[in-house]
C-alpha cells in the first residue's frame, strides 16, 4: 500500500470518527510501515499512541481493510511524527505581564495598556499548559471542544457570544486560555483581551475611582476577542453589570469575537438582568457536561507520562490509573491533584505505586469521591427489580412475594449505607431495628443456599453501586 492509499482511507475515516476527532488524532499519524499484516504509524507521545489505539484502531483497521490492504493489527510507536504546531506566543503570554496591564495580547500592547494606570491591578495571566494540546477530548466535552476551536481559528464571527458553562475543574478556563494561545499564535495582529468577570469588575471599579473611566470604555471597545471567564461573578453587581452591557453590545456591534464562561447556563445566573441573560443566550451556548470514566483515563493517561518522568525510577502497577479513573468522579483538578500526591506520596516512601498504595494516601480524596447512596432509592431499584410497588416495600404487607424483596432492600440498606439500623427501621415505615437486624439476617441465610437470590442480590449492588 502507498501513502496515497492512506491519504484516500484518511478521507474515509473524517466521515468515520469526525472532523474533529479526525484533526486531533488522525491527521498527525505518520504511516511507517505495512507488511505481514501489520500497519506500523509514528504518533507524536505515548499518551497519543494509547488514545489512537484505545479509540481508532478499529476503524483505521476496517479503513485500511477496505481499501484493500490485509491488516490485522495496528501499531503505534513514538516517532518523528509532527507534534502539533507549539504556538510560539503562549510563552510570550505566559511572562508576566508589565505591572498592571491587562493580558492584551497584541504588539500594541503598550497603548493598550494606558488604560490600566493603577498600578496594583493584576492583569489576566494565560496559562501556558492550557492549550488545545493539552486538551483531552472525549463524549462530555467535545461540543465545547469543536466550539472553542472554531472560535480560535479566527475566522469572521459565526456565532456571538460563544457562552460555556459547566461544573468547577470541568476545564472552562483552560479551553479560553487555549482560544488565546491559538489566536495569538495564528493571528498575532488580533488584540485579545483574557480576563475573569471578577477583574473586569475590578478594572472597572478602579477607573472609576480615579477617575479614568472613558479609558475604561476605550481599552475595551477596542479589543478584537474578549473573554470574560466566570461571569456569575458579577451577578448582582448592578453597575458592573451595566458596564458589561454597554462593552458586550458595543463589540457585537462592530462584530467582534465575545467568550464567557460560567458555572451554570445564561438563564440560571441569579441576580443576573434579563436583558444581559438574553444577550448571552444570542450565540451559541454550550455545556462541559461531567466527566464519564473514558475521559477520566485519557486525562489521566495525558497527565502520567509528565509525572513518570519526573520521578523515574518509580514503578506503577498496572490498573492503578483505571482504579483513580473509577473512584474519582469529581471533577479534573481534584483529579489531577490526586496524581500528583500519589507520585510524591511514592517517592517520599520508596514504594512502588499500586493500589494499596494509593488507598492509603488517597483516602480522603477517595471518601468524598463515594457515591451516596440513598436508602430510598435501594428500596425503589429493589420494587423495580422485583416487580412490587414501593409503597409496599415500606408498607406493612406480609406476603412473601413483598416481604422478601423487602428484606433484600434491608439487606443492601445495611451493606451500601453507613445507617444504623435504628436509622433505616425508620425509612422501612417505621420499623423496630430487631426487624431490621432479622430482615438483614434473612437474607444472608438465603443467600448461602439460594443461588437465584444470591445472583438478584449481586446484579443489584451492581446497579446500585454503579
Ligand atoms: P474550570 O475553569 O471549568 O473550573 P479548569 O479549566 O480550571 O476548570 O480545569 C481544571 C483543571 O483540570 C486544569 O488543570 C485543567 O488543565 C484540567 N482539565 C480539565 N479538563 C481537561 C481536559 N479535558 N483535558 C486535560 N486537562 C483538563
Ligand atoms: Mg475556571
Amino acid at each position: 500500500m502507498t501513502n496515497d492509499t492512506w491519504g484516500q482511507v484518511r478521507e474515509e475515516l473524517i466521515k468515520r470518527v469526525g472532523r474533529n476527532n479526525y484533526t486531533t488524532w488522525i491527521e498527525p499519524l505518520r504511516l511507517s510501515g505495512l507488511s505481514n499484516g501489520v500497519a506500523r504509524f509514528e504518533v507524536p507521545t505515548t499518551f497519543f499512541g494509547d488514545w489512537v489505539s484505545r479509540n481508532f484502531s478499529d476503524h483505521i483497521r476496517g479503513q485500511l481493510s477496505e481499501a484493500g490492504a490485509t491488516v490485522d493489527r495496528v501499531e503505534f510507536a513514538v516517532g518523528s511524527a509532527r507534534k502539533p504546531a507549539q504556538p510560539k506566543a503562549a510563552a510570550k503570554a505566559a511572562a508576566p505581564v508589565d505591572g498592571s496591564a491587562p493580558k492584551v495580547a497584541t504588539p500594541r500592547k503598550a497603548s493598550l495598556g494606558r488604560a490600566g494606570q493603577g498600578e496594583d491591578i493584576p492583569g489576566a495571566q494565560l496559562e501556558s499548559r492550557f492549550t488545545f494540546e493539552n486538551f483531552v477530548v472525549g463524549k462530555p466535552n467535545e461540543l465545547a471542544h469543536a466550539a472553542a476551536r472554531r472560535v480560535a481559528e479566527g475566522g469572521p464571527v459565526t456565532f456571538n457570544p460563544l457562552f460555556l458553562y459547566g461544573g468547577v475543574g470541568l476545564g472552562k478556563t483552560h479551553l479560553m486560555n487555549a482560544i488565546a494561545h491559538e489566536l495569538q499564535a495564528r493571528r498575532p495582529e488580533l488584540r485579545v483581551l483574557y480576563l475573569s468577570a471578577e477583574q473586569f469588575m475590578y478594572r472597572f471599579v478602579q477607573a472609576l475611582r480615579e477617575r479614568q473611566i472613558m479609558d475604561f470604555k476605550e481599552l475595551f471597545r477596542s479589543v478584537d476577542v474578549l473573554m470574560v471567564d466566570d461571569v456569575q461573578f458579577i451577578a448582582g453587581k448592578d453597575s458592573t453589570q451595566e458596564e458589561f452591557f454597554h462593552t458586550f453590545n458595543a463589540l457585537v456591534d462592530q462584530h467582534k469575537q465575545i467568550v464567557i464562561s460560567a458555572d451554570r447556563a445564561p438563564g440560571e445566573i441569579k441576580d443576573l438582568e434579563d436583558r444581559i441573560k438574553s444577550r448571552l443566550q444570542c450565540g451559541l451556548v454550550v455545556d462541559l457536561h461531567p466527566t464519564d470514566y473514558e475521559l477520566r483515563l485519557g486525562i489521566l493517561l495525558a497527565k502520567v507520562d509528565h509525572y513518570r518522568n519526573q520521578y523515574r525510577g518509580l514503578v506503577m502497577q498496572p490498573g492503578v490509573l483505571e482504579f483513580l479513573a473509577h473512584r474519582i468522579t469529581t471533577n479534573v483538578r481534584v483529579l489531577e491533584g490526586a496524581l500528583m500526591r500519589l507520585f510524591a506520596f511514592a517517592s517520599l516512601v520508596g514504594r512502588p505505586i499500586d493500589l494499596d498504595l494509593a488507598q492509603e494516601c488517597l483516602s480522603d480524596i477517595l471518601r468524598t469521591s463515594e457515591k451516596r447512596l440513598s436508602i430510598e432509592e435501594i428500596q425503589r431499584k429493589v420494587a423495580e427489580h422485583y416487580n412490587v410497588r414501593l409503597s409496599d416495600i415500606i408498607g406493612p404487607k406480609r406476603l412473601r412475594t413483598i416481604a422478601r424483596p423487602r428484606q433484600v432492600a434491608m439487606y443492601l440498606s445495611k451493606h451500601l449505607t453507613s445507617r444504623s439500623l435504628p436509622e433505616i427501621g425508620r425509612r422501612f415505615g417505621g420499623r423496630d431495628h430487631t426487624t431490621i437486624m432479622h430482615g438483614v439476617r434473612k437474607i444472608e441465610e438465603l443467600m448461602a443456599a439460594d443461588n437465584q437470590l444470591a445472583d438478584d442480590v449481586q446484579l443489584l449492588k451492581r446497579l446500585l453501586q454503579s
